[in-house]
């Protein structure tokens, strides 16, 4: 296992052994680092953060693609270091853990793949924290499924004008499939004690999996995770709830002990929605503790977003990735990625063919002065905040074109 400096495109020098053994130290270990070590992981980590690199670990392998860690600095929290990407280290890695470290300053947004088991019953009774734990484990469910990655050879448009349809596997299938084998409560996978139909509420808490697990010490507890329709804000003596909506316009609500948390302001869905579940040997049916939510684009790509408000952008790439598979200076199939964390990279990052990245920021001021040459042969980001559609179509095709016909050699 090796660390490097990565440009964005590919990992260059060596990391010094001691700035590594102070990574760990900071991030990784069950001890707390020395104080020698923190401030050195830090003052590392802040000017990688100036000079916009990565840090690649080889861990995965030499024929394999390195797994991705940055330096992560959120509004009102210290700067730490942030895995993310779709390549997960090796198991034995030092780096594979969780980040501990650096989540005691951002306690309601924990960060990066989460470890085995997502466990939910140690955070019921704690008030908020459970909301958080929910938050974590769904963006780990949807980063695991790949969801918020498109790959514009699968995609076309739909019947509906801003409407956009993949290829293979529904949202729902894929989501399900990446997490069926993951350990969530008392050793149960979320095949058997989890939830991915939240409509079969009523049914699945009549199952027998359901009514041994609550007769066993502490009762059942268990995850579901689906797409919802619409939320139910909590107002005054009326619980907060899911809206699932039929076919035949019909709603099914799904009502929750604690208001659900992450809609913003607008109850409109479609969301992504972790729901926590109970049941013990003295409760008569399955309770519904309460639920994280994330918007979605539409339920036909099922694209997680960090804010409602990145409907509009994250349509207008879609449509900008159709064009660019035809489009005479580009001619290829980018994938398109919007991560669900803030503050590590762009909200949307578009990758082409030959391994060049454009990053596109949608609600970040663009920097008023930059260093000229600043980016080299690399493309600058585009920041989309406040431009005119035509505007921000051309700069985005421009700076994919440049990073298509970018000369490799
Ligand atoms: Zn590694």
């Amino acid at each position: 296992m090796a660390l490097h400096i990565h440009n964005r495109k590919q990992p260059t020098e060596p990391i010094p052994t001691d700035v590594v053994d102070a990574l760990r130290a900071t991030y990784f270990a069950t001890r707390y680092p020395s104080q020698s070590q923190h401030d050195a992981a830090q003052a590392f980590l802040k000017r990688l953060r100036a000079a916009r690199l990565w840090i690649a670990c080889d861990c995965p392998g030499e024929d394999q693609p390195p797994a991705l860690m940055a330096p992560r600095e959120p509004e009102h929290a210290e700067i730490h270091l942030f895995q993310f990407g779709q390549v997960q280290h090796a198991a034995s890695c030092d780096f594979a853990r969780a980040i501990e470290r650096g989540s005691q300053h951002d306690a309601t947004r924990l960060q990066g793949p989460l470890d085995e088991p997502w466990t939910i019953r140690p955070f019921i009774g704690a008030g908020g924290l459970l909301n958080a734990r929910l938050d974590q484990i769904l963006r780990a469910a949807l980063t695991r499924s790949g969801i918020g990655r498109i790959q514009a050879a699968d995609l076309e448009r739909g019947e509906r004008p801003g409407c956009y349809v993949q290829s293979g596997a529904t949202p729902a299938q894929r989501v399900g499939d990446a997490i069926r084998h993951v350990e969530i409560d008392d050793h149960q996978v979320y095949e058997q004690a989890g939830l991915h139909h939240l409509r079969s509420i009523a049914k699945f808490a009549h199952t027998e999996a359901v009514r041994r697990l609550a007769r066993t010490t502490g009762g059942y507890v268990g995850l579901a995770i689906g797409m919802v329709d619409e939320v139910v804000p909590a107002e005054s003596g009326k619980p907060s709830g899911l809206v699932l909506g039929g076919r035949q316009g019909d709603r099914f609500v799904v009502y929750l002990e604690q208001p659900v948390t992450g809609a913003e302001t607008s109850p409109k869905g479609p969301y992504w929605a972790a729901v926590a579940l109970c049941r013990k040997e003295t409760d008569t049916a399955l309770r519904v503790l309460t639920a994280s939510v994330l918007p979605a684009l539409d339920r036909l790509t099922g694209i997680p977003l960090t804010s409602g408000a990145h409907r509009a952008p994250v349509r207008m790439l879609l449509e900008q990735a159709i064009f660019w598979k035809t489009w005479a200076s580009t001619q290829c199939s980018v994938a398109l990625e919007f991560p669900l964390y803030d503050g590590v990279s762009a909200d949307a990052v578009i990758s082409t063919p030959n391994g060049r990245m454009v990053e596109a920021y949608f609600d970040v001021d663009e920097p008023v002065t930059r260093a000229p040459g600043s980016w080299g042969d690399l493309p600058e980001p585009v920041y989309l905040k406040g431009k005119p559609p035509a505007k921000a179509r051309l700069q985005l095709s421009a700076a994919v074109a440049k990073a298509v016909n970018v000369n490799t050699a």
